[in-house]
C-alpha cells in the first residue's frame, strides 16, 4: 500500500476535489442514517471506510480524519503517530529516522498540501488523537458534527 499512498499524495488535488463532493453527499443522507439508526449504520460504514481508505491512504481508522489538512498523507502512519509534524528526526533525504526505508509522512504531507486548493490548512495545529474514537467511522462522525452545527446543537 505504500506505493498507492504515495501516488495519492502526488494526486492530492484530485482526492481533495472528490472529498469536496463526497462529504456533502454523506451529510445530505443524514435522514437516511437517522432512519436506519446511526448505531446500526456504524458497523457497515466502518467496513467500507476501512476498505477504501485502507487501500488509498493506509488509514489506521483513528476516528478523526485530518487528511484534508495533511496533503492526503495520513499522520497515523508516522511511527510516532505525530498529529503535528515533522519531528526533528527527518533524514536529509526526507526519510523517517525510525523507518529509514519510508519517506517521512510529514514530508509527504507538505508535498501533497502544495497541490491542494486548501493546502494552507496544513498550518493549523491539530488536536491530539482521541483514542476513544479509534476504530470508529470518521465519515459518520463528520456527518453528525455537521448536522449538529447546522441545527444549532440538535440532531
Ligand atoms: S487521519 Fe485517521 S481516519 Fe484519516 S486516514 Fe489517517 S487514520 Fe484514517
Amino acid at each position: 500500500m505504500y506505493k498507492v499512498r504515495r501516488w495519492v499524495v502526488r494526486h492530492s488535488r484530485l482526492f481533495e476535489s472528490l472529498y469536496f463532493h463526497f462529504e456533502p453527499l454523506l451529510v445530505r443522507l443524514h435522514p437516511l442514517w437517522r432512519r436506519l439508526g446511526y448505531a446500526r449504520v456504524e458497523a457497515p460504514m466502518r467496513v467500507v471506510e476501512k476498505g477504501v481508505k485502507g487501500l488509498l491512504f493506509d488509514c489506521q481508522m483513528c476516528g478523526k480524519c485530518v487528511l484534508s489538512s495533511t496533503g492526503m498523507s495520513c499522520p497515523m502512519n508516522c511511527p510516532k503517530t505525530l498529529r503535528n509534524g515533522p519531528c526533528g528526526g527527518v533524514r536529509s533525504n526526507g526519510h523517517c529516522e525510525v523507518k529509514p526505508e519510508m519517506r517521512c509522512v510529514w514530508v509527504e504531507a507538505w508535498t501533497g498540501s502544495r497541490n491542494m486548493r486548501e493546502g494552507e490548512r496544513i498550518h493549523v495545529v491539530q488536536q491530539p488523537v482521541d483514542y476513544r474514537l479509534k476504530g470508529t467511522s470518521s465519515w459518520l462522525s463528520v456527518v453528525r458534527q455537521q448536522v449538529h452545527e447546522d441545527n444549532g446543537g440538535d440532531q
